[in-house]
């Protein structure tokens, strides 16, 4: 069955019009998230890949609307930077995570560590250094213990301020982890500028570790300039014991993914997997 050009046209342009309609709905909606206590954090196991053992956390926003259940960060992050939200947002997941990390802390055994993420605005806004002291007071929470997501965007800025902000924060006593490393601008003279802690290798270059030469190559690169540089390296978006094999011949230190564990609400991340072993 043949098409016309124009009908597809018109098609186009209906549902095109019906996803911003949907976007507009969202990003008013967005507004009470915060105050009707719609956001919650999920947290995802990071697990040393040679004993099994859970060395700490990455906290992962969700929104819990009324209307739609969960909206996924993907949907709702982009219009929480365009509209600055992001900011009070951000405050909110650091204050949060640092709290639930400081929790955990108090029930006593080995150390756990909180990942957060923090988006590009978050990180250009002038409070942000404070909003972080701030949480980490508050919660009582031993500064090592936070780990701060960054991607390789924040760094692209004007590069002696952004070496300003990572130097206050490393003061504080945080560490600072590439996330989706790989995939951005990947300039190596980043890891030597600015001090960077953690390498998380991005979820495209694990998918096919088991099967791509290339992959692997590239994987095991990046894994011999963690040990070269001492820097942390975990393996993002594990899923199966093929990839765990693989890491494990290119002695990949740490993997998040979910065959160790999906993100869960505080209550049941716990649950699981076997939590022991400090980092
Ligand atoms: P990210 O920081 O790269 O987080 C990893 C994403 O991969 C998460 O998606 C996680 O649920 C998913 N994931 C983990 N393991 C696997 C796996 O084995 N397979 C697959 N298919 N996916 C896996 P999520 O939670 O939907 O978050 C998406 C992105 O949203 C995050 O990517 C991060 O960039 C952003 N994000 C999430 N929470 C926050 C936050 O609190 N603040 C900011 N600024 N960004 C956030
Ligand atoms: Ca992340
Ligand atoms: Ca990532
Ligand atoms: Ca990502």
């Amino acid at each position: 069955a043949k098409t016309s050009g124009k009908g597809r046209y018109e098609v186009f342009q209906g549902s095109h019009h019906a996803s911003q309609l949907e976007t507009e709905r969202l990003r008013a909606d967005l507004h009470h998230a915060l105050d009707g206590d719609q956001l919650e954090l999920y947290y995802q196991p990071i697990v040393r890949l040679t004993t099994g053992d859970v060395v700490g956390f990455e906290a992962l926003l969700r929104w819990n609307h009324p209307g739609r259940g969960l909206v996924p960060p993907a949907d709702f992050i982009p219009l929480a930077e365009e509209s600055g939200l992001i900011v009070p947002i951000g405050r909110w997941v650091t204050r949060e995570a640092t709290r639930q990390a400081a929790r955990w802390q108090r029930r006593g055994g080995p150390a756990l560590r909180m990942s957060v993420n923090v988006s590009a605005q978050q990180f250009q806004h002038p409070g942000f250094v404070w909003d972080v002291t701030e949480a980490l007071e508050r919660s009582g929470l031993d500064p090592h213990l936070l780990t701060l997501e960054i991607t390789e965007s924040v760094l692209v800025d004007d590069a002696q301020r952004v070496a300003g902000k990572l130097r206050r924060l490393k003061e504080l006593g945080v560490r600072l982890a590439l996330d989706d490393f790989g995939t951005g601008y990947s300039s190596l003279s980043y890891l030597r500028r600015f001090p960077i802690d953690v390498l998380k290798i991005d979820k495209s270059f694990v998918d096919d570790l088991a099967v791509s030469p290339e992959d692997r190559a590239v994987v095991g690169a990046i894994i011999q300039l963690g040990r070269t540089l001492d820097l942390q390296v975990v393996a993002e978006g594990v899923e199966d014991d093929a990839q765990v094999r693989a890491l494990a011949s290119l002695s990949c230190p740490l993997g998040q993914g979910y065959r160790f564990g999906r993100p869960r609400p505080a209550s049941e991340a716990m649950a699981g997997g076997t939590v022991a072993g400090g980092a």
